[in-house]
């Protein structure tokens, strides 16, 4: 499957927002889950292959330092009378995801899977919590617009700064908090931990989702079943990136690194 990039719209200077159109998605399967995400297929630099290819066939032929990279990015929308997918991209000047979105223009293709998907606001919650940084705001953005009316709650999002805010829609007893950066890694890594805080008062069902770097998601999920006492079917967490580490690599440490976050929380 491969999408068509249709337009690209800079949301905030780290964040391009890519809409992908076309036959190519002709067989996409839209998810309920507010967390649905793709796997895209970008092919390196030195590839000899373009954009649509057939990803199997690339498997096969292809060696191990000409396949395409793999990322994932939340359906941030899927228009389905349209047949559009939108994807809201972080660029930070290093990865092969964030550097293709830069670029793209109208008419690039970019070949992916899925959907897959895994968190859905649950609507008899009395209390939503929303944490994350820019690679979760799609799915927060997402989730925050499902909410009923009456949907109460906290979103706290860590950005770079105040031009890193997005317009969000949402309901008005959720309440949306950016976090900014300092540029202090040690300081920047406790941000989302330090917004949480004390639990709602008076609130019986909680339900929370804690997404984005691997470190700030474990802090706050520690602190949550701790600090909280939330069980852990109340709670979404995914460490969707990792500080310092490549997704490849990231992907290859994710398994020790969740065997470890298991026995934070006996
Ligand atoms: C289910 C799921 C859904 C996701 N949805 C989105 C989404 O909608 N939008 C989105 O932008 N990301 C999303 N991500 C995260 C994204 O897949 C990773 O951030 C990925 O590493 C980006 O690839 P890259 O090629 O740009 O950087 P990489 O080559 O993976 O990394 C290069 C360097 O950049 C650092 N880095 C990676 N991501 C970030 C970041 N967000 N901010 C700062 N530094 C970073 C790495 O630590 C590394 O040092 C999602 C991840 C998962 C698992």
């Amino acid at each position: 499957m491969y999408g068509t990039v249709q337009s690209t719209t800079w949301l905030s200077p780290a964040m391009v927002r890519i809409v992908l159109g076309g036959d190519g998605l002709a067989g996409f399967e839209p998810r309920v889950e507010t967390d649905a995400y793709v796997n895209v297929a970008i092919p390196p630099e030195h590839a000899d292959y373009t954009a649509p290819f057939d990803l199997d066939r690339i498997r096969n032929e292809q060696p191990a330092e000409l396949q395409p990279h793999r990322r994932r990015y939340t359906v941030r929308r899927f228009d389905a009378s349209a047949g559009e997918l939108t994807l809201d991209v972080v660029v930070h000047e290093r990865g092969p995801g964030g550097m293709w979105a830069a670029g793209a223009a109208p008419g690039d293709a970019l070949v992916l899977t899925g959907p897959g998907g895994g968190y859905h606001p649950d609507p008899a919650a009395d209390h939503h919590l929303l944490a994350g940084d820019e690679s979760a705001l799609p799915a927060i953005g997402a989730s925050l617009e499902v909410l009923p009316t009456g949907a109460r709650g906290t979103a706290l999002i860590v950005v770079d700064g105040p031009d890193h805010e997005l317009d969000l829609v949402h309901p008005p007893g959720v309440e949306v908090r950016w976090l900014h950066r300092t540029g202090e890694e040690p300081v920047d890594e406790r941000l989302l931990l330090d917004a949480v805080s004390a639990p709602p008062s008076p609130a019986s069902r909680l339900h929370a989702f804690v997404h984005g770097e691997a470190g700030e998601v474990r802090a706050v999920r520690r602190h949550l079943l701790t600090e909280w006492e939330l069980s852990r079917a109340s709670l979404s967490c995914s460490p969707y990136w990792r500080r310092h580490l490549a997704d490849e690599a990231w992907r290859q440490a994710k398994p020790a690194w969740s065997a470890e976050v298991e026995r934070d929380v006996a």
